[in-house]
């Protein structure tokens, strides 16, 4: 298949940037799928890809899913992604991000970058040392550092909207809570619940994590084969994605799914089952935007303070999405889709017919552009 082919199979991306610097070892692919409502944003992949058609096809993927992400949050950003091919392992080097931070350089501010998986804090240092267009830079650079508090109190808000939309009740004080995974985002997220008044059973692969937890919160531990369908009110996945599956799904017990997990339906068809089945799914990247949301307070000149504030919104964008898949009779992951794609639509529409007036986001970068 052709590059153009592959390119208009997976979405209408704006722009797709392919960097090359043989002096320093470089290969990367840059996607800008969306700018409508503001610079396309998302991090940079480091990854050992099988050949250039896995790392095209997976930068495409993943600047679409942030389009919709930052859309459906409220945010006056676009969708971008980039994608390094190498191996994380053995060949960063200085130069090699430099050069990178150079092509970001050249976008003017269309795409900015940050950390994911393969990249970190010290990448991104290199990066911002070629261009303002970068987040994820260190605390004492100005940048945002850890975004899992913000995501994890982002999860409490979407779980808070969706005991009120399934249950009728104003928080989670007496309801059990179960949470898979107890990494950055899960572990937050057990300290939030328990101080909620929640009942929280909790499991991970890593018996040290499931210790320390138990004794810092006297919490119930669950084996890792049994948490899916536990007996619960609510299932808060926080490991890896694909966890609604076609075997866990005949098993789970609980009535809402919310939790900070990527990817949580294997396939959309599982959205239309659990919607069967009176679960109430919270869609995935609704739920765990406050991390997002942290980034866009970065861009705005970062405060702790106001990107905890900002995590507020998710209740509301989950309370749209149940709205929606209750006007349109659909499952909450298409609803989600649609809220997306109705926000890009009307306030795109009004973001060209006022060109001049860019987000904040953008003029704030310009500044520190300028210094
Ligand atoms: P992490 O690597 O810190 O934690 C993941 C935890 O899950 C680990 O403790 C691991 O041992 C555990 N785990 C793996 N398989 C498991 C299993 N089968 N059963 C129980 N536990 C298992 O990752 P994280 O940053 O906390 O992210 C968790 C999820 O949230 C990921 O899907 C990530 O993509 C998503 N997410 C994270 C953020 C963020 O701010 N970190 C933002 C948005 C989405």
């Amino acid at each position: 298949m052709g590059t153009f082919e592959i390119i208009s199979k997976h979405g209408e991306h704006e722009q797709v940037v392919f960097c090359n610097d043989k002096s320093v070892g470089l290969k990367a692919i840059i996607a800008v799928h969306n700018t409508a409502l503001g610079p396309a944003l998302g991090g940079t992949r480091m990854w050992n890809y099988n050949n250039e058609e896995d790392a095209l096809i997976d930068v495409l993927r993943l600047s679409r899913g942030m389009t919709y992400k930052a859309a459906a949050a409220g945010l006056n950003l676009g969708g971008g992604k980039a994608v390094i091919l190498g191996d994380a392992k053995t060949q960063k080097t200085e130069a090699l991000f430099r050069a990178f931070g150079q092509f970001v350089n050249s976008l003017n501010g269309r795409y900015i970058t940050a950390e994911d998986v393969g990249t970190g804090v010290k990448d991104m240092e290199y990066v911002f040392m070629e261009t303002p267009w970068v987040t994820g830079i260190p605390k004492e650079m100005g940048g945002s550092g850890d975004p899992s508090p913000y995501t994890a109190r982002g999860v409490l808000m979407g779980m808070t909207a969706a005991v009120k939309w399934q249950l009728g009740k104003d928080s989670v004080r007496g309801l059990r809570v179960a949470v898979q995974g107890l990494g950055s985002v899960g572990s937050h997220l057990v300290r939030n619940l328990v101080e909620e008044g929640a009942k929280v059973i909790i499991s991970d692969i890593d018996p040290e994590k499931v210790k320390r937890l138990v004794a810092e919160y006297k919490v119930e531990p669950m084996a890792p084969e049994q948490i899916l369908a536990a007996d619960c009110d609510i299932l808060a996945p926080c490991a890896l994605g694909a966890v609604v599956n076609e075997q866990s799904i005949r098993k789970l017990k609980c009535k809402i799914i919310a939790g900070g997990a990527n990817n949580v339906l294997a396939e959309a068809r599982f959205g239309d089952q659990l919607k069967e089945m009176g679960i109430l799914y919270t869609p995935d990247y609704v739920i765990n935007a406050g991390g997002l949301m942290n980034v866009f307070v970065e861009l705005e000149g970062y405060s702790s303070d106001r990107s905890m504030d900002k995590t507020k919104h998710v209740y509301d964008n989950c309370m749209n999405v149940f709205s929606i898949a209750k006007r349109d009779g659909v499952g909450t992951h298409v609803a989600a889709d649609r809220l997306a794609e109705e926000r890009i639509l009307s306030v795109g529409q009004l973001r060209q017919r006022h060109p001049g007036n860019s987000s904040r986001a953008f003029t704030t970068l310009r500044e520190v552009f300028k210094r």
